[in-house]
C-alpha cells in the first residue's frame, strides 16, 4: 500500500485516537448485551448510529489509551515505570474496569509488586484484551518502523499483559493501525499480509486467515465477541477489513456484535480512524462525547503531540 502525505497524517492521528474513544464510549452503552437483543433494537447500523442524544462516556479503554499516548508524547517511547506511572495518574476505577485490572493499577499506586498481584489474578499471565485496547498510540508512532513497533506494542502490554496471546493482541493492533495509518488505498490482502507476517502464534494465524476470507457481516461472529484477545482482536480488524471506507459500518457492525461491545469498537475505531482520518468520524458522535478535562478536546491535542513527535522522529 503506498504512504499517506504527511499533511493528512496528523487528521488520522485525531481520527485514531478519537476515534478509538467514540467506539469505546458507543460501545459502552451495551457491553455484555447479546447480538440477537441488539439487532431486536437496532434494525441497522444508522439506527445504532443516530441513538444516542446524550453525552458519550468512555470507559476503562481510552482512560488507558490515554495513558499509553501520554507517554510516547512525554518521552518518545514506552518505559515500564513511565507507562504505569501514567495508567495510576489517569485511573478512576469507576470506568468500568475489570477486577483484576483493578488490583494492578492499585499496587502500582501503592508502590507494591503488581506483576506479583497479576500474577495471582492470571495465572500465566492475562490473555484478555487489555492491552490490545490501549494500544493504538503506538501503532501511531512507530508506523514506518515495524520492529520498533512490535518491540513497543510488546513493552506496553508487560505491566499487565504477560500470557503470549495478550501480548500478540496487542502486536496485532498496533500493526493493524500502522498499516491503515500508513494507506492511501486500502488493500486488503496486503494488509492481511503484513498482519500474518506479524503474527507468532499458531492461533492467532488462523484466527487472520479466517478473517481474510470474510466478505459479508453475517461472517464476524465467526471470529468471537469475547473479552480474551483472541477472541475479539482479530474481530476488530475484521469489522474494518470488511468496510474500510465506513467509520460507522466498521464501529457499529462491531457494536452489533455484542459481549465485549466498548473494546471491540474502540478498537475497530481506531483502525478505521487512523485509515478515514477525523474527518471521516461522525461530527454529532464528536460532538456528544464528553470533554472534561481528558475529553474530546485533550485527546485531539494529544494526537496533535504524539504527530509532532513523530515528524521529529521521520526522516
Ligand atoms: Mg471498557
Amino acid at each position: 500500500m503506498n504512504s499517506a502525505p504527511n499533511e493528512k497524517l496528523l487528521a488520522r492521528f485525531e481520527g485514531c485516537l478519537l476515534g478509538l474513544a467514540v467506539g469505546d464510549a458507543l460501545g459502552g452503552r451495551f457491553e455484555a448485551q447479546s447480538a440477537e437483543h441488539l439487532a431486536a433494537r437496532f434494525h441497522n447500523v444508522a439506527a445504532l448510529i443516530h441513538y444516542p442524544n446524550d453525552e458519550l462516556w468512555y470507559t476503562d479503554d481510552t482512560q488507558m489509551m490515554i495513558g499509553v499516548a501520554e507517554t510516547l508524547a512525554d518521552y518518545g517511547e514506552i518505559t515500564e515505570v513511565a507507562l504505569c506511572r501514567a495508567f495510576v495518574a489517569n485511573y478512576v476505577p469507576t470506568r468500568g474496569y475489570g477486577r483484576g485490572a483493578r488490583a494492578v493499577i492499585e499496587a502500582m499506586e501503592d508502590g507494591r509488586d503488581y506483576r506479583s498481584v497479576a500474577e495471582q489474578y492470571f495465572p500465566g499471565g492475562s490473555f484478555g484484551n487489555g492491552a490490545a485496547m490501549r494500544v493504538a498510540p503506538v501503532g501511531l508512532l512507530f508506523c514506518d518502523r515495524p520492529e520498533r513497533m512490535r518491540l513497543q506494542a510488546r513493552l506496553s502490554s508487560l505491566p499487565t499483559h504477560m500470557h503470549p496471546l495478550g501480548i500478540e493482541g496487542a502486536v496485532l493492533i498496533a500493526a493493524a493501525v500502522s498499516c491503515a495509518t500508513r494507506a492511501t488505498k486500502f488493500a486488503s490482502d496486503a494488509f492481511f499480509e503484513e498482519l500474518l507476517d506479524t503474527c507468532t502464534t499458531t492461533e492467532f494465524r488462523r484466527r487472520i486467515e479466517s478473517a481474510s476470507t470474510i466478505r459479508d457481516k453475517s461472517e464476524l461472529t465467526s471470529l468471537g465477541n469475547g473479552i480474551d484477545a483472541l477472541n475479539s482482536v482479530v474481530t476488530a480488524i475484521a469489522c474494518f477489513a470488511l468496510t474500510p471506507h465506513s467509520y460507522d459500518e466498521t464501529v457499529g457492525n462491531a457494536v452489533l456484535l455484542g459481549g465485549d461491545t466498548d473494546t471491540i469498537a474502540a478498537m475497530a475505531g481506531a483502525i478505521s480512524g487512523a485509515y478515514l482520518g477525523l474527518e471521516k468520524i461522525p461530527a454529532r458522535l464528536l460532538d456528544l462525547l464528553e470533554d472534561g478535562p481528558k475529553g474530546r478536546t485533550y485527546i485531539k491535542g494529544l494526537a496533535g503531540r504524539l504527530f509532532d513527535v513523530y515528524s521529529r522522529k521521520s526522516p
